[in-house]
């Protein structure tokens, strides 16, 4: 039977008149996730969309928005307003009902809370929980063709789901070994730090910001009492985390990610590369510069992970620019560091020093003055056993979710869908709590 016959039949039985009327009452209120509140009336509006119109039961009215508690009526506010709600099959529907506000001793003349919806939200609970769900699981397109939005109205969504959720998860609880780091989530350097469990690989913590500052206000959430649980911190080798860190968790250790140091080898070959490609331009050798820049991935790659074709050009490289080819060991090296037991990584670790030390490349002399100095931090993360492996990924999987949140209007949105994703925040589809 097509819809519009549903809704004037509902109109017809009347609403409180019957039983009949009070089973579509609940049939209603369950399409659109109501919960217990009361509908009043069903109509299509002139542009074809389903309006339900309804109103909290006695026991849910007169709470502030912000609270939830019971509070004094002030005024009728705006009157009627509408909340966007999942599709009814093809057509858009929407709640509709008062929107009287209160006056709350602590929040002050706030807009009344519905059952339906999240507080200064234009959309159903169930509506924002589906583009939450979908927001993590689907592409950007598809989440905002599906559910009819823009994907920076998702951002704003998401934001007030993970609010949402976010209040009744303690995601500090149990912390012990920690991980904190920087991502770049727009161009013109604009940062997040962000805070990983090591033992749950959950993102616990992030905010805005890459300094000092951000890094207290993570310990002062903490509180002083959680600060002493704490046992390892790694972090990459920035002073802003480890001075932080020093000051208020007295029993940690700080190690430096093996993620970060393998990457200032990467990055110190990269500028070997981009060296010698340019020496080789300036002097007309067209086919070494040629050559030199088919190898990026060849070099970049793990060797492990080489098809056929880049092995190939490596061992070209290895033929054709000596230069070039030591500073691809001098990266092999250092990452195989962290696949050895903690005794031979350690002696590795000071052979690798002195040999960077007289390489003769400027880039890892640089970075084996580095590593001399973070020495203490880098064997501390190889003699706790830190795996490299998830704070890799769950660094490769927040710089995803930052390439993702382009388009966000905030930091706070790219926070929201991180922890979404990472925190265990993202709440079931509408209907399907177990
Ligand atoms: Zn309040």
């Amino acid at each position: 039977m097509p819809l519009c016959a549903y809704v004037s039949g509902f109109l017809r039985s009347g609403i409180e008149g019957s039983r009949n009327g009070m089973r579509k009452t609940r049939v209603w209120a369950g399409l659109l996730g109501l919960g217990a509140a009361v509908v009043e009336n069903v109509y299509f509006s002139d542009q074809g969309e389903v309006v339900v119109a309804a109103r909290p039961r006695w026991s849910d009215r007169d709470l502030c928005g912000v609270c939830g508690q019971r509070c004094p009526g002030f005024d009728l506010g705006e009157g009627r307003r509408r909340w966007r709600a999942l599709d009814l099959g093809e057509v858009k529907a929407f709640v509709e009902a008062q929107a009287p506000r209160v006056s709350c001793p602590e929040h002050g003349v706030v807009v009344c809370a519905v059952p339906w919806a999240r507080h200064q939200s234009r959309f159903t609970r169930s509506f924002e929980d589906q583009v939450a769900w979908l927001a993590v699981h689907c592409s950007k397109s598809a989440t905002a063709e599906l559910m009819r939005v823009a994907w920076r109205t998702v951002g704003r969504i998401i934001e007030r789901v993970v609010a949402d959720t976010g209040r009744r998860a303690d995601l500090l609880a149990d912390l012990q070994r920690i991980g904190i780091d920087e991502i770049s989530h727009r161009k013109g350097q604009r940062y997040i730090t962000v805070v990983i469990d090591h033992d749950s690989g959950r993102l616990v913590w992030a905010a805005r910001g890459r300094d000092r500052k951000t890094v207290f206000a993570f310990f002062d959430q903490l509180g002083e009492a959680r600060c002493q649980e704490i046992r390892l911190v790694s972090a990459d080798m920035a002073a802003w985390i480890s001075g932080p860190v020093a000051e208020r968790c007295p029993n940690a250790v700080l190690c430096i990610d093996a993620f970060h140091v393998v990457q200032g080898a990467t990055e110190a070959l990269d500028q070997v590369r981009r060296d010698v490609w340019n020496e080789a331009r300036r002097a007309g050798q067209d086919q070494l510069a040629h050559r030199v820049k088919g190898a990026r991935f060849a070099l970049w790659k793990n060797p492990e992970n080489l098809t056929v074709r880049q092995a190939g050009k490596l061992s070209e490289i290895q033929h054709t620019n000596r230069r070039l080819y030591r500073a691809y060991l001098l990266k092999e090296q250092l990452r195989q560091i962290y696949r050895l037991p903690a005794e031979a990584a350690i002696a590795l670790l000071d052979r690798w020093i002195s040999w960077a030390r007289r390489c003769r490349l400027p880039s890892f002399v640089r970075l084996a003055k580095t590593i001399t100095a973070q020495r203490p931090g880098i064997i501390a993360a190889i003699e706790h056993g830190l795996s490299n492996a998830r704070v890799e990924a769950a660094n490769t999987t927040i710089r995803l979710i930052a390439r993702r949140a382009f388009g966000f209007h905030s930091a706070e949105a790219l926070i929201a869908l991180a922890k979404l994703t990472l925190s265990g925040l993202c709440p079931p589809l509408p209907g399907r709590v177990t």
